[in-house]
């Protein structure tokens, strides 16, 4: 299939009410289980890969796995930079044929984060490709940057900084923070929805969950009904697919066991996870 980016596919879901999922991958076995399942569930899906997870999937050798990858789908793939944090990273992901990359300078002030998303859109939309951005902040519960659970409320996206965001730079999706956390939460969240809601009404482009990982089944479908149509999930599939393989391996200690058992036991953990989640966004029999 032709390489799809974020306005092939989530200003459908927008207008329809699901999400699209947006997973990312950290090897060959995990892209395609995610594929598998989203073809399974004849799904749109976003399959990136995170710059933070550069040491361990450079992204010259993990761009290309996901590149044809998406070009052999039965279903829409949107091959996607999660996170890129400089607009030299953006740039390299869209010469290698992304058709879809995020700028993330959230911890940067407004105007700056503004300037260089706004200069990674003009480039993208030039080549046919998209941009995510963010505003607002998301704190972070993976390595040793604890989140502080206390005043996640102090971070908040406004409604003004979404609009003066959304119209100054031209982005096509955009992350909000409405009380995620990246990562596999500590605690329960108290989400705001009403925040959402508000943001969602002003502002005509598509909004992007992170650190969906800890969400319920009910807080993923009242986040969809509320505005978002892209939700990022990660930490809990990993934690999942690891602990199943860990399981598996157990299973198998008196037998042989090769590393291509290993590898479909990775990609078969990885599209049954998927697969539910796809459900659960709604996004499954769309395409
Ligand atoms: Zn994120």
């Amino acid at each position: 299939m032709v390489l799809a980016n974020l306005n092939d596919v989530l200003p459908k879901a927008k207008k329809d009410g699901y999400a699209v999922g947006a997973f990312n991958y950290a090897d060959l076995n995990t892209a395609r289980g995610i594929v598998k399942a989203a073809e399974t569930e004849k799904a749109p899906v976003v399959l990136q890969i995170a710059e933070s997870h550069f040491p361990y999937l450079p992204l010259d050798i993990g761009g290309k796995i996901a590149l044809d990858l998406a070009k052999q789908s039965s279903v829409p793939v949107v091959v996607h930079l999660d996170h890129g944090t400089d607009i030299k990273t953006c740039m390299i992901a869209l010469q290698m044929g992304f058709k879809s990359v995020m700028i993330d300078q959230s911890l940067k002030p407004l105007d700056e984060n503004i300037a260089a998303t706004k200069k990674v859109v003009e480039v993208a939309h030039m080549l046919g490709a998209t941009v995510e951005g963010e505003v607002g902040v998301m704190t972070t519960d993976v390595g040793k940057g604890k989140a502080d659970y206390s005043n996640l409320s102090d971070n908040y996206t406004t409604v003004e900084d979404a609009k003066r965001f959304y119209e100054e730079t031209g982005v096509d999706a955009v992350a909000i923070s409405y009380g995620t956390v990246h990562g596999i939460y500590r605690e329960k969240l108290s989400l705001n929805f009403e925040r959402l809601y508000e943001i969602s009404e002003a502002l005509p482009i598509p909004l992007v969950v992170h650190g969906g990982s800890g969400l319920s089944d009910e807080e993923y479908h009242k986040s969809i009904s509320n505005g978002i149509s892209k939700v990022n999930y990660y930490s809990t599939m990993s934690y999942n697919v690891t602990n199943g393989l860990r399981n598996y391996l157990n299973e198998q200690k008196d037998k042989q066991t090769f590393l291509f058992n290993a590898d479909l036991k990775i990609m078969e953990l990885v599209q049954k996870d998927i697969s539910e989640k796809i459900r659960i966004f709604g996004s499954n029999n769309r395409v």
